[in-house]
Order: C-alpha cells, then structure tokens, then sequence
C-alpha cells in the first residue's frame, strides 16, 4: 500500500518546543525563552485553566451540549446566528472545513506571499491548487486591493490576514469590501484574523452582518481562534464565522465532535476571561513597540503579538540566538529570507530578546 501522489505537499512546519531545542543542544531547559510561535507569555486564562481541571472527570462523555453552549456564547460575542459559527480543531480546522465547503477539484485558491503556509496546504489536501499574491518587503507589506486583484484570477477562495503574518500589517474594512465586491459571486474572500485581538482595526465580521454602514455579504467569511489572546494553543480550539448562505455547510462537512469536551470547557470559560485578554494585549502593545524603539535594525510596525526584524542572514541569526538561549522564527519558512519574527513577551523577555538580537547583529557584522 502506498499513499496518493503527495509530492505537491509539504509538512507543516511547527516550530521547536524548548524541551526539544534543550535536548538537542545538550542544554538545561531553563536556560531558554521561546518566542518563536506567537504564543501567550502570561499563559492561559486562569478561569480557563480551572475549568480545563474540573473537566478531567467528565470527558468519558462526548462534547454535545458544552459543544452548543460555546457556540452560543460565541455567537453571542459577534452577534450572529450560532449556525453561523463553525467550530473545529484550532484556526487550522476551521480553514480545513472551508475548503471543504468550497473547493472542487483543481480549484485555485489565492494566497499571501510572505503568508500563513496552512492556506495552501489546506487547499492542495482538498485536490486545489494554490496562487499567490505578492505582498512587497518595499511597501511595509501593505495589503491593497490592487495587490490582490492584479492577481486574482477567478480564484474559489482569496485568504488575507490582518493583522498579516509575518510582518504585523493590517488591512482596512473598505479594501476588504473592495475585493470581494470586485471579485466573482462565487469567490469566498477569507479573512484570517487569527491575531484579531492585537489590532486596532475592527472584525470583518460588520461587513458579513452589514454593520456600520456595510452592506451585508455572502462572500465572505472570518477565521478566529483561542491560541493566541487566550492562551489556548494546546487545547485547539477555533472557529469560522461564516455568512447564513454557508451556514447549513458545517453538519455536512465537520468532523464528528469538532472540538473535544476539553476545549469547549476551556473555551467557554476563556471568553468571559477579559481581564486576561486585556492584560495580554497591553503586554503585546509595550513589547512591540519596545521591540520598534530599542532593535539596531529595522522593525516592521506591527498590529499583532509579534514583530518582524530585518537581520540579513535569517538562518544564522536566529541560529545563534538560539545558542544564546532566545528561540525566535526564521522567515525562510514564510517565503521572506534575511528576516525573523520575534513573538511579544512579557517585559522581561522582551529586554532579554532585544538585548540578544542587538548583540548577535553585533557579533555577526
Ligand atoms: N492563521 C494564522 C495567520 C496563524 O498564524 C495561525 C497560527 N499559527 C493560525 C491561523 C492558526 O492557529 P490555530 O490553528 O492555532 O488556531
């Protein structure tokens, strides 16, 4: 037995845990920072963490009705119809869902170039094939609709990111509208706003519901997920919004329990944690801008919980970092080389990235 023809797909590349990197290196774990996957320095929320414990004794029992309850609550915090909102296994499982809803064989689906790598894997494990649309190094990454429809070419679905990963740049309500009044009826136009909760530009969830002087549309759905301003990476947990016309799609392509009883516990008690969310954003806001102010080296201003730094020899960079016991991203992976992406810390991590980053630059010259 032999899989199927998988020579057009990639692994996804997720990044080294300290344990490894420690292990690796020969090394005391202690002696690592990693930020390196955009990952919530103060932890989970704490409501979340308590209901995460109390829940061990009820996951002999499938995830129906805290399945229903957090749907509610999430609908409740958009204002949408709870059939509106798609539920799965992280962000990831929610664009898995989408293309299945979506693509037929040999479908395009257009991405970002630097972007988020799930797009086109996601695409090509659902037989479609992937374009790409040229964010420019030279242009602060600015994401245009002229960027994106200069490109377009009757693509099933057009992914954007805002804020955009790697570089932390957003794009506005109006651009958004453009695009998907200016692409074809059949064209769904993903927002990703996975790092949502950093930015100071509103959801696209107002242009799906036809709030604030929108018209409401059907082309356009919205990506969300509790792994980053929530801290619940490791439970997996995200979700779609997606216009009435897509929402009777989900029974008919989820997987059977998309979240399990854990993440739907931890969830639901998450999502009234906005103290924790709160706290999480203004340590990602002051770590940034410190980021900005205090590296000897370019910085991209950034919207979201991290920041993109230009070093010139990526690899290297961020190798010796490593060493030095900072783990952060090489942006090779992101189809962006001579740049790494540092994830916002707490104030102490952020200085001690700073401080090692400004020091390999240094050594490096
Ligand atoms: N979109 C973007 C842009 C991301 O960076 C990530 C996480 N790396 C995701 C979606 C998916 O996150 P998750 O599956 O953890 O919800």
């Amino acid at each position: 037995m032999q899989p199927r023809d998988l020579s057009d797909h990639v692994a996804y590349e997720a990044g080294r845990g300290i344990e490894e990197v420690a292990r690796e290196l020969g090394r005391d774990p202690d002696e690592f920072i990693k930020l390196a996957s955009n990952e919530n320095p103060h932890g989970p929320s704490p409501a979340a963490a308590v209901a995460l414990r109390d829940a061990a004794s009820s996951v002999s029992s499938y995830p129906k009705s805290t399945h229903t309850d957090l749907t509610d609550a999430i609908a409740d915090r958009w204002t949408v119809d709870p059939a509106q909102v798609w539920l799965a296994n992280g962000g990831d499982g929610a664009l898995d869902y989408l293309s299945r809803a979506v693509l037929e064989p040999d479908d395009t689906v257009l991405v970002p170039s630097p972007g988020f790598a799930y797009y086109g894997m996601s695409a090509r494990y659902h037989h479609g094939d992937v374009r790409e649309y040229a964010l420019e190094r030279a242009a602060d990454f600015a994401q245009t609709p002229e960027a994106v429809l200069e490109a377009y070419d009757g693509d099933r679905i057009v992914y954007l990111t805002s804020p955009h990963n790697p570089s932390g740049s957003t794009i506005s309500l109006e651009a958004i509208e453009q695009i998907a009044e200016e692409t074809d009826d059949e064209t769904l136009v993903v927002v990703d706003e996975a790092y949502g909760e950093f930015a100071d530009v509103d959801s696209a969830v107002s242009l799906i519901e036809g709030r604030d002087g929108f018209e409401a549309r059907d082309d356009i759905a919205i990506l969300r997920t509790f792994s980053k301003a929530y801290g619940l990476a490791g439970v997996r947990l995200g979700y779609a919004v997606v216009p009435d016309a897509l929402a009777d799609a989900y029974a008919r392509v989820n997987t059977p329990f998309a979240a399990s009883e854990l993440a739907c516990r931890a969830g639901l008690a998450a999502i009234d944690d906005d103290e924790h969310v709160e706290r999480t954003v203004e340590t990602a806001r002051n770590s940034r801008a410190y980021m900005r102010d205090h590296i000897d080296s370019h910085v991209w201003e950034s919207e979201g919980n991290f920041a993109l730094v230009a070093v010139g020899d990526a690899s290297a960079v961020a190798e010796e970092m490593q060493a030095r016991g900072v783990i952060v991203r090489d942006c090779t992976s992101f189809g962006l080389p001579g740049c790494i992406r540092i994830t916002c810390g707490t104030d102490e991590e952020t200085e001690r990235a700073v401080e090692t980053v400004n020091a390999v630059l240094a050594d490096l010259e």
